[in-house]
């Protein structure tokens, strides 16, 4: 059983942002820069734009930190975004989710430019995933994508495998399944109302977990020899971080799988990073 080990690679892709942001300057004078607007106090959400500001200064990009207060109005909201999408030396627009509860979350989505959308939500983007076309995709799923190519030595095959997803969230299930669909696997998206849910994972050469609950997928679902990536965060009964997979017994099976903490989560910044790369580079064209 090989770990594929979440820290390594997104190391790997910050490092290559790094570097390609470093030449872009050098080239062109352009500095990369991301803005992130945080509404109300969340203590969680404040530790995710933290560490977005770290990745920021990782690889050398500009981050504008916007803290609303928790009474902020979403037409408040709305007029900073509208300011950020017209500021041409801004090339990525992050709103922190979840917002408090007088904003639409939707509304909020759809008032950022489809082109600083770095986290891949807007219609426009997802429409462009699913027929193929360029656009951001979101970041959690373009992560694994990455996890499953370079894991592994890259010797994980994606085309022709069967893969299962659990999970049919907009921002991992579906996009997953679209991505899955990319690189040529044949794709089976699974969720609450799945009838014999461990049948269905069986099948998996590749098993993707975007549940939310822990320990959810036991041995009893995975094939010997699946390729089994864990998306799902969690807390268990003693409040450990752990994620859907009950890891213990499953990495006893699989053919290679990934920790959490340390598989999934740390992509998703790395992804976040090389879209607001991309996102300067598209501008320029
Ligand atoms: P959602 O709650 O939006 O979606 C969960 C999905 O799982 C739904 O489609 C739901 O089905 C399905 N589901 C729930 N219970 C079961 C069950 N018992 N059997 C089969 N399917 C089930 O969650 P997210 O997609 O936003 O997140 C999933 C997990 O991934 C969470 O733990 C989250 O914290 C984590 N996450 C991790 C990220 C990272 O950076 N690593 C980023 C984003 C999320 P239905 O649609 O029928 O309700």
């Amino acid at each position: 059983m090989k770990i594929i080990d979440g820290k390594i690679i997104s190391q790997q892709v910050k490092d290559e942002v790094k570097a390609k942001t470093a030449e872009l300057k050098a080239k062109t004078g352009i500095e990369v820069c991301l803005a992130v607007i945080l509404v109300g106090a969340d203590p969680a959400s404040q530790v995710y734009v933290r560490n977005k500001k770290k990745a920021c200064e990782y690889v050398g990009f500009k981050s504008l930190s916007y803290e609303l207060p928790e009474e902020t109005t979403q037409e408040e909201l709305l007029e900073l975004i509208d300011k950020l999408n017209k500021d041409d030396s801004v090339h990525g627009i992050l709103v922190q989710m979840p917002v408090p509860k007088q904003i639409d979350e939707k509304t909020v989505i759809d008032a950022i430019s489809p082109e600083k959308d770095v986290d891949g939500f807007h219609p426009m983007n997802v429409g462009a995933l699913c027929i193929g076309e360029e656009g951001f995709v979101s970041c959690t799923p373009a992560g694994v994508i990455q996890l499953l190519k370079r894991g592994c030595d890259g010797k994980i095959d994606i085309a022709g495998k069967e893969c299962v997803i659990v999970g049919r969230s907009n921002i991992v299930g579906k996009p997953m399944a679209l991505l899955m669909l990319r690189e040529n696997a044949t794709v089976t998206v699974a969720h609450s109302k799945t009838k014999d849910l461990a049948e269905v994972c069986k099948r998996a050469d590749i098993l993707i977990a975007a549940v939310g609950k822990a320990g959810v997928i036991t041995k009893d679902y995975v094939k010997e020899g699946a390729v089994v990536i864990d998306v799902g965060i969690n807390r268990n009964a003693d409040g450990k971080l752990c994620g859907d997979v009950a890891y213990d017994e499953v990495s006893e099976i699989a053919g290679a799988i990934t920790p959490v903490p340390g598989g999934v989560g740390p992509m998703t910044i790395a992804m976040l990073m090389n879209n607001c790369y991309e996102a300067a580079v598209r501008k320029l064209k």
